[in-house]
C-alpha cells in the first residue's frame, strides 16, 4: 500500500497503538486491516505485564462509517500471559 493511502487511513481511525497494513473498499464495507503496535500487556491469569504473547485472536470490530460504508478493523488481538503461568 503506498504510504499517502496508509497515512490518511491512519489519521481516520485515530487510534496512535495500531498501525495499517492494507485495506478492501467492498460493495457493502469497507475493511482496514491493521497491526496493533502494543509490545507489553497484563498477564490473562494474574495481571502482571508481561511481554509474553499467549495466543492471537482475530478480531472484526465496527469503526465510523468511511465514504458512508460500514467500517471493519481487522486485527489480531494479543492474550499475554506471565512466565509463571507459560506452561
Ligand atoms: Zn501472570
Amino acid at each position: 500500500m503506498e504510504p499517502s493511502a496508509r497515512e490518511f487511513i491512519e489519521a481516520l481511525i485515530q487510534i496512535p497503538e495500531l498501525s495499517v497494513t492494507g485495506y478492501q473498499i467492498q460493495s457493502q464495507a469497507v475493511l482496514i486491516f491493521v497491526e496493533v503496535q502494543v509490545r507489553v500487556g497484563q498477564c490473562g491469569q494474574c495481571g502482571a505485564i508481561t511481554r509474553e504473547i499467549h495466543q492471537y485472536i482475530d478480531r472484526k470490530v465496527r469503526h465510523l462509517p468511511v465514504v458512508g460504508k460500514p467500517c471493519y478493523l481487522i486485527f489480531q488481538e494479543y492474550q499475554w500471559i506471565c512466565r509463571k503461568f507459560r506452561f
